[in-house]
């Protein structure tokens, strides 16, 4: 057990172990565990100031169920629920601005009807892994930029681990008042151990020497063993580590019911043979990579003369389309005919100058919104951004580069400046203002 760990015992259907340290270079640990003996979850916060501490406390808190759940929905309303608590927080707290969380959790569910199984959610790059029969098999997925590019085929698994902006999250709990979070059953197997976990601990280890780890007998053992080893292997972030071991198949539920998921033990896909049910969100469909300009819509042209023949169907006709209405030709019975608009020079010149104008003003706007930089935060990480602070219109800022600096190590005021966003002409001045913080952040007296 460590600081920041909600841990309420004892439960009789599974054991397991916590552990959580702040690693060898970030000052603050802004994860947050949960294990109440029913929910097992791990917040890893991230934000300027105090926010990503306070972002995970409010999700571990509001994830601190210490009751089966009656389903896998309850559990990704508790998700829902804090995200509303993160956003409402962050909206009235100007230092708490920009602060967010991931969520990972693994529930007991009790269905009156399906009995006891396993739910579980997750928005973020935290991940729940499955450790049966020696073999370690990631449930989650991660919502992260590297996954996505992953996803795509643009970069290898390898690269992914090595690249600088693996820390850039695509969801995460507090950016937005709705959050897309992913979920699954699973049949609770008696003997199967399941590891939820912040990516301080698997960017540092690789799979072999997790399922070393998790090969000890212990559940508190090997979450703290597990730990140690992250740290020793470089503890760049915070790293935090819940073990859980299930203990029983089946549990009656209300109706007096105990049913059992029957799981091949030699099945080639353990996950697959548990999975009963999954409720992912769709997955992200961003590119990050620049942001290309939407097609440029141009308003309607050719209703030019409101007015000049009254309202309705009329209205549409150009000052120099066929004379006229139906009504004139003194056949009352005649249907009204809808003419068709034609192209005339004048109105071909109205639309060149309506296109030019709507250009002109487009132009504008591409460059103010995009012919600036920027120094804000994504993640835990200092980067520099290509664009505007909250970005104009459908302008979104794109990172640029990473700093290299973690936001924790900034002091207050570099914190609350940089989470704001500091806004340069240039790219140049922006890497100048960047080194400046990194001088700042290493080296005090400085
Ligand atoms: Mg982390």
């Amino acid at each position: 057990m460590s600081d920041g760990a909600t841990d309420t015992r004892p439960s009789a259907r599974f054991a397991w172990g916590v552990a959580s340290d702040v690693g060898r270079v970030r000052r603050i640990n802004q994860d947050r565990a949960v294990a109440t003996g029913t929910v097992f979850a791990v917040a890893d916060g991230m934000g300027g100031h105090r926010g990503g501490e306070v972002a995970a406390a409010i999700a571990a808190e509001v994830l601190a169920v210490d009751r089966p759940l009656p389903s896998v929905d309850a559990l990704l309303d508790l998700v829902r629920q804090a995200n509303a608590e993160i956003v409402e927080q962050a909206g009235a707290d100007l230092h708490l601005r920009g602060m967010g969380t991931t969520v990972c959790a693994l529930a007991e569910i009790v269905d009156p009807v399906e009995g006891r199984h396993l739910g579980v959610a997750n928005v973020g790059d935290s991940r729940l892994y499955l450790f049966t029969g020696g073999r370690l098999t990631q449930v989650t997925e991660d919502h992260s930029l590297v996954e996505t590019l992953v996803r795509d085929g643009r970069l290898s698994r390898e690269e992914a681990l090595r690249h600088p902006q693996r820390n850039i999250l695509t969801r995460a709990l507090g950016t937005d008042g709705k959050v897309l979070v992913d979920g699954w059953e699973l049949a609770a197997v008696p003997g199967d151990r399941y590891l939820v976990c912040s990516d301080g601990l698997f960017n540092e280890l690789d799979p072999d020497e997790m399922v070393d780890r998790l090969g000890e007998a212990d559940p508190e053992e090997a979450a703290r063993h597990l730990v140690e080893a992250a740290c020793a292997a470089g503890g760049r972030d915070n790293v935090t580590a819940v073990v859980v071991d299930v203990l029983e198949a089946a549990a009656v539920g209300p109706t007096g019911v105990a049913t059992t998921t029957v799981v091949d033990p030699d099945a080639d896909d353990p996950l697959a043979a548990r999975t009963l049910r999954t409720r992912r969100a769709l997955p992200e469909t961003v590119s990050f990579d620049d942001v290309a300009p939407r097609r440029l819509v141009v308003p309607p042209g050719v209703d030019a003369s409101p007015g000049e023949r009254g309202g309705g169907a009329a209205s549409a006709v150009p000052p120099d389309g066929p004379g006229g209405t139906a009504a004139d030709n003194g056949t009352a019975s005649t249907i009204p005919v809808r003419p068709a608009p034609v192209l005339t020079w004048r109105l071909g010149l109205f639309v060149g100058v309506v296109l030019a104008v709507c250009g002109l003003a487009a132009a504008a706007l591409v460059t103010y919104a995009r012919d600036s930089w920027y120094v804000g935060v994504a993640g835990d990480e200092v980067v520099i951004y290509q664009g505007r602070p909250g970005g104009v219109l459908w302008f979104d800022p794109t990172v640029t580069e990473p700093v290299g600096l973690g936001v924790a190590e900034l002091d207050e005021a570099d914190r609350a400046e940089v989470t704001d966003g500091v806004v340069f002409d240039d790219l140049d001045a922006a890497r100048t203002y960047a080194q400046l913080l990194v001088l700042r952040a290493r080296d005090p007296g400085s």
